[in-house]
């Protein structure tokens, strides 16, 4: 919410809640996954199998909304139906949590297995404090979560890669390199186990989705879309609930703008000029701010729709007076319904920027504020379990994948 600013929890409170028992599961072809498949892939499937088509939408119900993880629980299913899929070669294939990390504010860190790696997604009962509908506040109490906590609603960042290809210079992410891209049962599968963590009953909590963790969803387009499609057709969460954020792939912008039923559209624009926003997001000399807001504008903003416009607030690069009046300037000549959601940087090693002052936040944001703009302060949740923004980079590579307690400052080897 507007005005809240929060700085650094210690690295010492992280709490390791687990690392779950993967056994049990046959390692599986992901070509023989049925999490994943649209309605009518599914109904290829079983119809090869020598099934009516009608099974596949008890299937799809089995997957996606009972959240069943393996075949021998879909007990709504005919037993020789199952067997037989079982003797195809199918198996569910749901990416399974092996790791998670609580916060002391609540926020829970997964890491997701999706073959050989993990991913990371994050689970914010309260939301993340950004862009929030205030008048669509749920009416009903939130149920209390797997882990026994109370919570009314939930944002749910979910990753689209492994890494990254983009390189901005500020993001720990980056610093992987783009290691592959998520299939569509990959995206959809973290929010589906998490739900299913969870125990949310999406009739009844209010459920939102920001497609804000590791990679560029925008690089990954049909995978990311065809797991949107999911989410809201089989999964059942409404479009206008899922918030997806880009660096700026215009050719991206401009499908996404094409698309019947999107979710809404956050810009990470982090610089008042192009100058700034070169020095550290070097994509913008591919596409410049000009070119990604001339994108945006083709989209079709639904009523009341806005954009959210994402800047990174960086001690003495992007964080002064001047900075804010120009981007003023910039914001005004966009003549778009927009918002901005102020973030302070989340400090990551070997990353040679420093963290804005709380003062200093809270000046940019007046400064906004007085010039009309809608402006909100993303409010740092879960930082000590490396749970914020742009800290989504610990997969495999560093071993166990999680920060080593003995390690004052919490972060695994990047060398
Ligand atoms: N790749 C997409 C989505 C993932 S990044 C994008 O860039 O939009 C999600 C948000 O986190 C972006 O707005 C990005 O600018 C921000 N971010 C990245 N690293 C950060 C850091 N270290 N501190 C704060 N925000 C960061
Ligand atoms: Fe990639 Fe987004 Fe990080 Fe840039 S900020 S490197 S686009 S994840």
């Amino acid at each position: 919410m507007q005005g809240q600013q929060e700085h650094g929890a210690g690295a010492e409170t992280l709490v390791l809640l687990g690392r779950d028992a993967v056994s049990g599961q046959a390692p599986d072809l992901p070509s023989k996954a049925l999490f994943g498949r649209s309605l009518g892939e599914l109904a290829e499937a079983v119809v090869a199998l020598g099934e009516k088509p009608y099974r596949a939408k008890q299937l799809a119900d089995a997957l996606y909304r009972q959240r069943i993880d393996t075949l021998d629980q879909m007990t709504t299913l005919p037993l020789v139906f199952r067997e037989k899929l079982h003797a195809a070669g199918w198996s569910v294939g749901r990416p399974p949590i092996v790791e998670s990390f609580r916060s002391v504010d609540g926020t829970e860190r997964y890491l997701i297995q999706t073959g050989g790696q993990t991913v990371e997604t994050v689970w914010m009962p309260e939301g993340d404090d950004a862009a929030e509908d205030v008048e669509e506040e749920s009416t009903s109490a939130g149920q209390a979560g797997g882990q026994g906590v109370g919570w009314k609603r939930a944002t749910i960042c979910v990753s689209s890669q492994i890494g990254c290809a983009v390189n901005c210079r500020f993001c720990l992410t980056a610093k992987l390199g783009l290691q592959r891209n998520l299939t569509a049962g990959e995206i959809a599968g973290q929010v589906v186990t998490v739900l299913a963590r969870h125990g949310v009953e999406l009739n009844r909590n209010r459920v939102n989705l920001v497609f804000m963790g590791m990679g560029e969803p925008f690089l990954n387009y049909d995978n990311f879309m065809a797991a949107v499609r999911l989410l809201i057709e089989e999964v059942g969460i409404a479009a206008p609930r899922m918030t997806v954020s880009t660096s700026g792939i215009v050719p991206g912008i401009e499908r996404f703008a094409a698309e019947p039923e999107r979710p809404r559209l956050a810009i990470s624009l982090n610089a008042p000029n192009d100058e700034v926003r070169e020095a550290i997001m070097p994509i913008n000399r591919k596409w410049s701010i000009n070119d990604v807001l001339e994108a945006v504008r083709r989209i079709p903003f639904k009523p009341r729709e806005k954009v959210t416009f994402e800047y990174v607030l960086l001690d003495g690069v992007t964080d002064r007076p001047e900075h804010a009046d120009e981007l003023i300037g910039l914001l005004r000549r966009a003549r778009l319904p927009l918002m901005v959601n102020l973030i302070a940087w989340n400090p990551g090693p070997g990353i040679e920027y420093s963290s804005p002052s709380n003062g200093a936040v809270l000046a940019f944001q007046k400064l906004l504020l007085e010039a009309g703009i809608q402006t909100y302060i993303r409010r740092p949740r879960g930082r000590d379990i490396y749970a914020a923004c742009g800290q989504l980079k610990r997969t495999s590579e560093a071993g166990s994948g999680a920060p080593s307690e003995g390690d004052s400052r919490g972060f695994p080897n990047l060398a």
